[in-house]
């Protein structure tokens, strides 16, 4: 199988790691689209948000709240920051294996693109 994500939680692709645990790694986009712009990845590979099945609750729960713990410890979470998943070819997913981006350090426009 080729996942890039895989294959930066095997080791096999050097990355920036952020935070690490048991379900989840928290790593640098390589492509930054905003001052800060990590990207929080489950070590479990699932492929779309629409992969997902009530078993993964906790993991996209613990996904979310450990980007809000990354998002204070860069001190940005007063600011303000924004969380997205991308699903599938609309939704602009490059990556097929769920990641969650944590962007800050400027002010998000809205609609997004
Ligand atoms: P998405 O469009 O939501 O699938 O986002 C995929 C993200 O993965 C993009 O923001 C890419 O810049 C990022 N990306 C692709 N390859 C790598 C890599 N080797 N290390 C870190 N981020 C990556
Ligand atoms: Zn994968």
């Amino acid at each position: 199988m080729t996942c890039i994500f895989c294959n930066i939680i095997t080791g096999q692709i050097p990355t920036t790691l952020r935070y690490q645990d048991d379900q989840i790694i928290a790593i640098d986009d390589i492509t930054p689209q905003a001052p800060h712009h990590l990207l929080i990845i489950p070590r479990e590979h699932i492929a779309t948000i629409n992969d997902l099945n009530a078993d993964h609750g906790a993991l996209v729960g613990h996904m979310v709240l450990s980007a809000r713990t990354l998002a204070q410890q860069l001190g940005i979470d007063k600011a303000g920051y924004r969380l997205v998943l991308n699903c599938n070819a609309d939704g602009g997913q490059a990556v097929y294996h769920i990641h969650l981006h944590l962007l800050g350090g400027r002010h998000m426009k809205w609609p997004p693109g």
